[in-house]
């Protein structure tokens, strides 16, 4: 286990780290994921419990993050891992913490052990609910999730009542460290630390302070875990602050971030036609599961309004929604009750929802990194998926721009393939280039 760097030092001696670049062989074979040619679960030596577990769930060879960063994490390594999305990082985390957790004496107070942050609610609430999928054979290895929209008071009952009191405590920084401010969350025996989707946590300044004090109230001897599909070496620079001599695993080429399954698409239109167009894809395209984002919540609900007029089963999903209607709307997408939902960015990434095949951007993502999850929300775990993005040729105005900056949707995809060397085809005749083949699953 290691000692974490002071987070405010700069000295952090690069030398030490350990970079295992993620290897391109065995994978990605016929629109699969798995690192084929390596061993499976069994190599991993994991405790029977989570094993079993494991085969419960159906997982049979373990993704090429899974291979590069399990037995590293499960010896308590510090691990900064970058890889695709959908691919399987959630696992890592949750097998490495479920395999350590300890268990405590009947007789002994239960402490909290293991603290997981993600910047969104219902990528807590999903994190949460896959810990319980694995702990299932291992009942000491307990885990609540807390986030805000909901009252304090609940979270407190959790948390004070040693019977309650969860070793893995999953949620959003804000409200987790209120409660840790409070007195209510202690987390003063925490021997991991874990960051979803770090990039997006650090990035937002309120957002890292929290996630700063958070670590800061923990003890300083802890295992220190990032995850994300998209770093900035700037960001990558930040979250090696927080660890000590971290396992690295990154995609060293930003093309290998490409989904492999996924059929990718623009059509060029003016603003007024986009509502034609979409109604033409909606009808045309023979989806499970779709998800259209737009950029901004106004847009959400009034094109879901739209839609819902027009017949489609259809819902909407923004952050100012009261958190029980968030939830719904979730679990509603999860089990397939919605087959279409009309989203910002707060579903943009980390969302798991193995059905959806159909990615629309109604609104062209604000950038590069934001592209490639939205995207990824269809071809989850290799499988196949096809996206669709509206471009127009307006200024679109950079959100919360004091300067009134604006961008061209147009750059943003040019953006995209530039970084990524994706190919993403103009749309030009639905009957002669999309075939369900290419984005239904097998
Ligand atoms: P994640 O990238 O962690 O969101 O995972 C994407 C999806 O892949 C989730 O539905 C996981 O349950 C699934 N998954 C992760 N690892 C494996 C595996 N080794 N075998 C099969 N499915 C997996």
């Amino acid at each position: 286990m290691a000692k974490p760097a002071d987070l405010a030092m700069d000295d952090f001696n690069e030398e030490d780290n350990t970079v295992v670049p993620i290897q391109p062989t065995g994978i990605n074979v016929a629109g699969t994921h798995v690192a084929g040619t390596l061993g499976g679960f069994k190599d991993f030596c994991l405790k029977k419990e989570l094993s079993r577990a494991i085969d419960d769930n159906g997982f049979e060879q373990p993704s090429e993050v899974q291979h590069q960063a399990l037995p590293q994490a499960m010896l308590g390594k510090d691990i900064l891992a970058q890889a695709k999305s959908g691919m399987g990082k959630t696992a890592v985390f949750v097998f490495a913490l479920l395999e350590q957790i300890e268990k405590v004496a009947e007789s002994a107070k239960p402490n909290v052990q293991a603290v997981v942050l993600v910047h969104a609610r219902e990528l807590a609430y999903q994190i949460d609910h896959e810990f319980k999928r694995f702990n299932k054979y291992l009942p000491h290895a307990t885990t609540a999730v807390f986030y805000g929209g909901v009252s304090e008071d609940e979270n407190k009952k959790v948390l004070k009542n040693p019977a309650t009191r969860p070793a893995i405590v999953v949620g959003t920084p804000g409200r987790m460290n209120a409660l840790i401010q409070k007195k209510i969350l202690d987390v003063s025996h925490v021997k991991w630390f874990v960051c979803d989707e770090f990039d997006r946590c650090l990035d937002d300044a309120p957002m890292r302070r929290d996630v700063q004090q958070i670590f800061l109230a923990t003890p300083r001897t802890k295992q220190c875990m990032m995850f994300s599909a998209t770093m900035t070496e700037e960001l990558r620079a930040t979250a090696k602050k927080f660890m000590n001599a971290p396992q690295e695993i990154y995609v060293d080429q930003q093309s290998k971030l490409t989904l492999h399954g996924l059929a990718q698409y623009y059509v060029k239109l003016e603003e007024k036609a986009k509502i034609n167009e979409l109604i033409s894809l909606l009808d045309f395209v023979e989806f499970n599961q779709c998800i259209i984002f737009t950029r901004s919540r106004d847009r959400a609900v009034a094109l879901a309004t739209h839609l819902k007029k027009q017949q489609f089963p259809v819902e909407f999903m923004h952050s100012k929604m009261p958190q029980a209607e968030r939830l719904k709307v979730y679990e509603s997408c999860k089990k397939n009750n919605t087959r279409i939902v009309v989203a910002t960015d707060l579903f943009g990434r980390g969302i798991d929802i193995d059905r959806i095949n159909f990615v629309i951007q109604y609104d062209m993502a604000g950038d590069a990194d934001s592209y490639l999850h939205r995207v990824g929300r269809a071809g989850r775990f290799g499988t196949k998926g096809l996206t669709v993005t509206m471009i127009t040729d307006e200024d679109i105005p950079v959100p919360r721009s004091e300067t009134k900056e604006t961008y061209k949707e147009g750059t943003i995809l040019q953006q995209v393939q530039d970084r990524f060397e994706m190919k993403i085809s103009e749309l030009t005749d639905k009957k002669g280039q999309l075939d369900a083949q290419q984005y239904m699953k097998q």
